[in-house]
């Protein structure tokens, strides 16, 4: 048995897998958020190129990697598969666990992985600039390294207590040369009109939404550049999945009984899973197993039906698993998990009945991330310890004895070692969501005559 199973740069992957096409009884299209009304791809033209907007609405099931994203994607690609041995003798694990190394781009996740095709297209589409927001500081740095290899300027609306709370993420996007503003800030009418109602307003990730989706709009050489939910985030994100496959074929597995991953948007997600749909609808007995927050619970609690991207109600309206673009998250130290809505494809894969949604938790996955951290030596995101912590669930239980299960791990948490300290200090409590709140939430959600179906 070999620990890593690495692949060679020759067999980084060529095109990337749209599960779209493969979807039973398919996606329903995005709409206006004003209107309600099906929008048509010129409407998105405002804040996306078009090389995007085709591939967030394309039928054809593979779409080729540029050579200039490949040159990049080669700096840290193909990522490692490992065998987590050591983490199955700890548990007693009746399975075999292994584990996607994502932590290794220079970013420090997965998100890097369409970033770098995002920042490419508009840069050949004539934009010079990318607005975005980030939340825990992964996606804003993703994207920043994104727009320094293509030379174009990049300003990220950062959730204004991350960007107190996370220093050395804000120094990562400077040292890639972006720049970025707490929001809610003064610079937008959404920011200015939060602000005048609450000064002291902590911000959220529809807040930076709608401040960077403002500026794009207003700007003919801005575009807009969003880090998971849309299709094409989830494309891009497929090279995981896609070399998974190849190397579990290398260590004898085959194909894997459970895949799992955490779930903010469904990105990561998505990107190890998709691949593996082709063959679950062939036949093969695959489960896939997306992990949320219980403090965040959309999947698990939420209402499938159209919601608002963002708290202003800028962006397109999309048919997903959704809390309400009112709700704002508790804070909870998975930053990355904190969004109100789910990616419209993981939402109409679990309608499908072809994804597990299941909740945990931050205080078990905290305990989870510590015994990966003593046993493999990684530091996870606490992201990705919902990950972690589902793998070692499934990997316990007696019907899965000799099966396989492989998961994401979507990051490293070498910048949320605060959130670690409080862990170790016992400053983490667990959050119950209450009914009442969620009941509140629900009120947000868009009242539109339009038929709904599922
Ligand atoms: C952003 C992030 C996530 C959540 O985003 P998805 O789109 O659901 O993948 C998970 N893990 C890490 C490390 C992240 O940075």
């Amino acid at each position: 048995m070999s620990k890593k199973i690495f692949l060679p740069e020759s067999d980084l992957p060529r095109q990337w897998y749209n599960v779209m096409p493969d979807i039973p009884n398919g996606l329903e299209p995005p709409r206006h958020p004003a209107t309600g009304k099906i929008i048509a791809p010129a409407d998105m033209q405002a804040i996306f190129p078009d090389a995007l907007i085709e591939q967030e609405m394309s039928d054809r099931r593979w779409i080729d990697i540029p050579e200039e994203v490949l040159r990049i994607l080669a700096i840290w690609r193909p990522s490692p598969l490992v065998r987590a041995d050591r983490l199955e003798e700890a548990i007693g694990a009746k399975a075999r666990i292994y584990f996607k190394n994502e932590s290794v781009s220079p970013a420090g996740s997965h998100k890097p992985n369409s970033a770098i095709p995002q920042a490419w297209y508009n840069m050949k589409a004539g934009i010079k600039n990318l607005t975005t927001e980030t939340g825990a500081g992964q996606w804003g740095s993703s994207l920043a390294l994104a727009c320094n290899f293509f030379h174009l300027g990049c300003l990220i609306y950062m959730v204004r207590c991350s960007y107190e709370q996370k220093p050395f993420r804000r120094s990562m996007m400077k040292a890639w040369q972006a720049d970025v503003i707490p929001s809610p800030s003064d610079t937008t009418q959404s920011g200015r009109s939060v602000l005048a109602k609450d000064p002291a307003c902590p911000g959220s990730l529809g807040i930076a939404i709608s401040e960077a989706v403002e500026v794009a709009a207003g700007r003919p050489d801005t575009s807009y550049a969003l880090g998971s939910v849309l299709n094409h985030v989830l494309l891009h994100q497929t090279v995981i999945g896609l070399e998974t496959k190849k190397q579990l074929d290398l260590a004898g597995e085959g194909l894997p009984d459970i895949v799992i991953g955490c779930c903010g948007g469904g990105s990561n997600f998505g990107g190890i899973a998709a691949p593996f749909i082709p063959e679950r609808l062939g036949g093969a007995k695959i489960r896939f197993i997306g992990v949320e927050p219980s403090a965040c619970p959309t999947m698990t609690r939420g209402h499938y039906t159209y919601d608002y991207g963002d708290n202003a109600g800028l962006t397109p309206l999309l048919k997903m698993h959704t809390l309400g673009s009112g709700f704002v998250p508790p804070g909870i130290h998975a930053g990355g998990l904190r969004y109100h809505g789910m990616s419209p494809i993981i939402s109409a894969l679990v309608r499908e009945k072809l994804v597990e949604p299941v909740s945990y938790h931050q205080l078990e996955c905290f305990e989870a991330a510590v015994v990966f951290a003593r046993t493999e030596g990684i530091i996870p995101a606490p992201e990705s310890s919902h990950a972690i912590r589902a793998a070692i669930d499934e990997a316990r239980k007696e019907e899965n004895t000799g099966k396989s299960i492989v998961f994401n791990l979507s990051g490293h948490g070498h910048f949320d070692m605060s959130s670690y300290d409080r862990y170790f200090d016992n400053e983490i409590t667990n959050f119950e969501m209450p009914d009442e709140v969620l009941a509140e939430a629900a009120k947000s959600l868009p009242k539109f005559g339009f038929e709904q179906n599922g």
